[in-house]
């Protein structure tokens, strides 16, 4: 039997303590430490175990780098009756996302449906906190973002798409969201940095090597190799799909123009993101929408090995509340060394 690696256990809060000062340490005002923060304790709290404090070493990276803007005060604007934009001012996603929600969801109550532009921002974290806290206020929502180019386009061989996740979130009166939240690659690029680490092959359909031929070894993918998209021409249209929402519709970055102005520092790109809102009490079933998806569910769920998307996440979420969650020991003592503990 494998070994299990050794692991320290920290409550929420402590971990919400540990990424705030670490943050705090480098260069994060209060509020940007705390928002960030919130995200990585999410993280940690529903078992997202990529997106929690395995973060922190590339958010500090930034600070330390000068990429990330620490101090950002993001601003709103008003584009359109249906359109709020947030200039993030260079810092770190969390912030602008708090600052841009609630006038995205007055948008969508008053419009039907509405977007919120995120500019000059560093997204390095799961996109299903952000359509999870609408969808608890009522509204569906989606977000995409964009991120470094690893992922080829349908065919080829020159990885242009970034791993572009997109998310959806489904209001359920009386109970938690439904959410999905997935990439567009085949695998998240971590998992084939977690193989290459460990020294195990990836399932086949993960990515090619440099003269493009399909494998399985995660450093051939890694080292001048590509990722694929999941799907085949499928996926990689809902990366391009992404591209153009990100970088030319919200007037920011394609994953490859986000690599040509990086420092390689090993933190989050500098890119934008894009949310939409829809207020379903404002279509044709106000009344009834949310009993109809739950006849949906139900039918869903009625057989046996099937569940929910999300669902994962929310029984972690009861478990972590009561039990805390086990951090790797490594990756604890490289975080409070961060932190100049
Ligand atoms: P997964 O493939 O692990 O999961 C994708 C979705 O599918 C989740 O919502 C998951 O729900 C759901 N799901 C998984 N298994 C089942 C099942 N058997 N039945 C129903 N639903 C299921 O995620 P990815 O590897 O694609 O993405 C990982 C994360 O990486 C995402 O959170 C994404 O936002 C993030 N990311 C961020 C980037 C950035 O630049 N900021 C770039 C790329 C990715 P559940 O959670 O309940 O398992």
């Amino acid at each position: 039997m494998a070994a299990t690696a050794p692991t320290v256990s920290l409550s929420l809060d402590e971990v919400h303590a540990l990424a705030a000062g670490c943050l705090a340490a480098n260069g994060c005002d209060a509020e940007n430490a705390r928002a960030v923060a919130d995200t990585i304790t999410a993280a940690e709290r529903d078992i997202c175990l990529s997106h929690g404090l395995f973060r922190l070493p590339g958010y500090v990276a930034s600070l330390r780098s000068g990429k990330a803007n620490g101090r950002a005060q993001p601003v709103v604007e008003d584009l359109a009756p249906g359109v709020v934009r947030v200039d993030g001012k260079g810092g770190f996603a969390p912030l602008a996302l708090e600052a841009g929600r609630a006038p995205l969801a007055a948008k969508a109550r008053s419009q039907g449906v509405a977007a919120l532009a995120l500019n000059d921002i560093h997204h390095f974290a799961a996109l299903w906190p952000e359509v999870e806290a609408l969808a608890e206020q009522g509204l569906c929502a989606f977000a995409f973002t964009a991120a470094f180019p690893y992922v080829v386009a349908a065919g080829g061989r020159t990885p242009i798409y970034g791993t572009n996740p997109m998310a959806f979130a489904w209001p359920r009166p009386g109970r938690a969201p439904l959410v999905f939240d997935q990439a567009s690659s085949a695998l998240a690029r971590g998992e084939i940095m977690i193989a290459a680490r460990e020294g195990h092959a990836v399932p086949p359909g993960t990515g090619i090597d440099a003269e493009g031929r399909e494998t399985t070894d995660p450093n051939a993918i890694l080292d001048g190799g590509a990722q694929l998209p999941f799907g085949g021409y499928k996926g990689a249209s809902i990366a391009l799909m992404i591209e153009l929402l990100v970088g030319a519709l919200i007037g920011d970055r394609f994953s490859f123009e986000a690599l040509a102005v990086d420092n390689h520092d090993g933190g989050p790109p500098k890119g934008g993101e894009l949310m939409l809102a829809i207020d379903p009490a404002r279509f044709g079933d106000p009344e009834n929408f949310a009993a109809h998806a739950e006849l949906l569910f139900g039918r869903i769920t009625a057989e046996e090995g099937v569940r929910l998307p999300g669902d994962r996440r929310r029984r972690n979420r009861e478990v972590t509340a009561v039990d805390g969650v086990q951090v790797d020991s490594a990756l604890h003592a490289k975080v409070v060394e961060l932190a100049g503990g």
